[in-house]
Formats: C-alpha cells, structure tokens, sequence
C-alpha cells in the first residue's frame, strides 16, 4: 500500500513503524475472510481491510479521531485472526494497538462510555479493587435483566458475566518448592495476574501443582501483577507500560529463572511483546526483551516435560477451543491438543476454530451485541461435537462459553494436572455428579468413580 507520510511526521518511531505496516498490505483482502466482524455483518468498514484503511487516513492526515474510526476499531476484537491469515506479514496487532492509543489521545467519548472504561481501567488490572467490585456485583447480579431492559447494555453484560460465586483474595507472593522425589530441575515465574486468582485460583493452583510435582519451583514474585494487556487494548499506552515495567522489575529481582508461564494466554501475549512495547526505553529495553524471550504458555513449558500420567481419564471427548491469543497472537496451537492427546483424552477440534468467542478481554462487556453473537455460533459449533468437556487455555474464554451452554468448561491445564494425578477440575466433578453420567470406562481395571479423582 503506498503511503504519503512527511519526514516530520516519521521522526515519531510509533508513526514510522505504523508506516512500515501500512506498505506491507497489498490490499488482497484474504484476512476479510477470517474476520469474526466481517464474517457476521459483511461490512469492510468492520473488516482488516477496512480497519487498515480508516487507520492510515487518520494517521497519514494526523487527525483526530472521529467517531466512525472509533465505532470500527471499536468492534475490533484484538483477535489477530487476520494476522494468521494474511500471506504478507501485516503486523496488524501493533498497527490497531497504536490506532487505539491515537483514539484515546485525540477522540471524546460519551460520558457513559468514557466512565465505564474509566471502570474498567481502575478496577479490573488491581486484584483488591476487583475483588471487592465482584463481592458488590454478587448483590447487583439479579439487577442484569433490568439493566438491559433500560438500555445500559453494557453494564448488563457486566453482572451477567460477573461469577454467582464469592470472589477470592488474590494469591500472595511466594514460592513453591519442587516436590518431585528427584529433586529440583528448574525454577520458573508464574503470573499471577489480576483477574485470574480472584475468579478462579483453581487454574493457576493447578499450574503450581503440575509444575512442583514434576520437579520446577514455582514463584510467584512480589511486585507482579497485571500484565498491561487490558488497559493497553483501551489505548491507555502509559499505563500499559507502567504495569510492564513493574513485572520486569519484579522478574528481575528473582535472578536466574528458566521461564516465566503464564496459564493466562491473553496476558502472554502481551508479555511476548513487551520487548517491543518498551524497544525505545533505556532504562527497560534489553531487560523487556529478555523478559519476552523466557515467556512461555503453560502448554508450551508443559510439552517439555516428562508428564506421567496417574489418572485412567477414561478417554473422555474434550473439544478443545483454541483461545485467539493462544492460536493467533502466540502461534501455540500443537501443544496443548498434544498434551492432552498424550494422557488419553479424546480431542476433538472446534469447527470455525480460528473465530473468536467473543471473549476478547473487556470485549464482553463493551461490545455485547457482537459478543453474544460470536459466543452463540461458538458453543453451536461446539455442542455439535457433543464433547465430555470443552477445555481452553484463557480463562476469558473458558467465562465467555460457560454462559452460554450446560456443558462443563475448563481451563486446559485443569484437565491435565487431573490426569496426572491432581483433583477433578470442580466443575468437571459436579457436572458429572450431576447428570449421573459417569462415561463407560475402557479400562477393565478402572472403575468410573476413580475417573471422577
Ligand atoms: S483482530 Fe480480529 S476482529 Fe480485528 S480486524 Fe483482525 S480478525 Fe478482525
Ligand atoms: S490479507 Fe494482509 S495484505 Fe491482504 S488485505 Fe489483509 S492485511 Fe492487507
């Protein structure tokens, strides 16, 4: 694509990688068709293509945003399906990313939609604020239906999301020592996040269990939290980069440290690119770099060891959904089918795999109507397999197809800390406690109760 930026304007290193992006799109329009925006409605102005477009005008023009650019790079997911599928290396993720940044410098928004992301960006990223806003929602919950009934969409979405269950305390800094009878192999970080612990510890309890048993300390490091990602997507680029800095300088201090994992894939895509997120800091640059390169998904640290599988799991049918930053952002797609394959799960791809679930971080909630379209082809596709369980490595998606459908939901790593000698995932046991189904098992020498852990 030819571009008409003045040198002026390419002295700004944000522009001139911008620029660089623009000329790599040759405009074919494969990625339209992998879009999940462009696929439900058809309209290019809601395609890459389109988007690619809106963003070079406002850029090349250095304008201020307008509220048509906003309204389409609003209903942008942040997928990257489009990044999968483009065949000339559009890097449409730090494109989009610098396009929100300059809507949020140079675009005024409503006030209810300038006060809800005001929420979300002061709330959600701080593990004690969110924890109590849960606590509050728990009470607002049954509110959902009149919230939507008057209109406020979003705040609706909001308390239908919200859990039915009482939140926890985040998880504190600490290690966890290796509890393998050979002693210690590696030592890793684990983010704890900001969402993750509050809502479901049971998916980094997991991690540690996995990790520790099979030889690897675990940290949980003091200083670390959110990972930047969910104000980053909100344009907010300053803080973004302040919470990056702070776990750069958390894993840091830790010293020699084989990997930092991360059961959160949205977070890790992210922390892969904190290299490029902090490249024109001094002060942080090399350290952000180094910090990308250990980062690895659990799935992907996982593969590498020698798992021993204690649990018969009774090859139950697992469709496993293939979270967008997993498959898109990080390109982990073998790992985690293989794992689970290798323990004898069942696997079964999802149809339409490479299209979202409508998750997309605070997508859910600011973009409801779209999310709920995309969440109500997902677990069509899924329930067609007539799967066990449905399993995902992003806890936004395991929250966004559990409301739509009865069948359990669980984070990957649930189902293989269980088959390699951790509890049942709870929602895995009480749903099965609760249709009174236990799956026939293959093994003479099993018994299905043993199945359930
Ligand atoms: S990131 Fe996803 S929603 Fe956004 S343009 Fe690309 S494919 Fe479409
Ligand atoms: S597939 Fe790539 S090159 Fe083709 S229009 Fe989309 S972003 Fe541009």
């Amino acid at each position: 694509m030819q571009t008409n930026f003045t040198l002026a304007q390419l002295a700004d290193p944000d522009v001139a990688e911008s620029e660089k992006i623009l000329r790599a799109c040759v405009h074919c329009g494969f990625c339209t068709a992998t879009c999940p925006t462009y696929v439900l409605d058809g309209n290019e102005l809601d395609s890459p293509r389109g988007r690619i477009y809106l963003i070079k005008e406002m850029l090349e023009h250095d304008r201020p945003a307008t509220a048509e650019v906003a309204i389409h790079i609003d209903r942008c997911l942040s997928c990257l399906a489009c990044m999968t599928t483009c065949p000339s290396g559009v890097h449409y993720m730090h494109l989009v990313d610098h396009a929100r940044a300059h809507i949020e410098e140079t675009y005024r928004r409503p006030l209810a939609e300038r006060l809800m992301r005001w929420l979300l960006a002061n709330v959600m990223p701080y593990p004690r604020r969110f924890q109590f806003a849960i606590h509050a929602a728990l009470f607002a919950k049954p509110l959902a239906p009149l919230a939507q009934a008057v209109g406020f969409k979003r705040l609706a979405a909001m308390l239908q999301l919200s859990p039915s269950q009482r939140p926890h305390a985040p998880r504190p800094a600490r290690t966890f020592p290796a509890t393998a009878a050979s002693g210690r192999k590696a030592r890793v970080a684990l983010l704890a996040g900001c969402v993750n612990d509050v809502l479901a510890p049971q998916l980094n309890g997991a991690a540690i269990r996995l990790l520790t048993r099979h030889g690897v300390e675990v940290v949980v490091a003091q200083g670390a939290g959110c990972c930047g990602s969910l104000v980053h997507h909100l344009g907010r680029r300053a803080e973004a980069l302040v919470q990056a800095r702070a776990n750069i300088d958390a894993w840091s201090a830790l010293g020699d440290i084989d990997a930092i994992v991360i059961t959160a894939s949205g977070c890790g895509t992210t922390v892969k690119d904190y290299g490029f997120m902090l490249r024109d800091d001094k002060a942080y640059a090399e350290r952000a770099a180094r910090v990308a390169k250990l980062t690895r998904d659990i799935s992907e640290y996982l593969v590498t060891l020698p798992l021993a599988r204690k649990q018969d799991v009774n090859e139950l049918v697992v469709a496993y959904h293939s979270a967008c930053s997993l498959q898109h952002g990080q390109r982990v797609t073998r790992q985690p089918k293989e794992i689970l394959t290798r323990l004898g799960f069942v696997v079964k791809d999802v149809p339409e795999g490479h299209l979202c679930c409508g998750s997309a971080g605070t997508y859910n909630i600011l973009q409801p109507d779209i999310a709920r379209r995309l969440r109500e082809r997902k677990v069509g596709t899924i329930e067609r397999l007539r799967p066990d369980v449905i399993a995902a490595g992003n806890l936004g998606c395991v929250m966004q197809i559990a409301t739509g459908t009865n069948l359990p939901v669980v984070h990957t790593v649930e189902l293989i800390d269980w088959a390699t000698g951790g509890p049942c995932p709870p929602v895995l046991r009480e749903y099965r406690l609760r249709e009174h189904r236990p799956k026939e098992t293959t093994s003479p020498a099993m018994q299905p109760s043993m199945a359930i852990g």
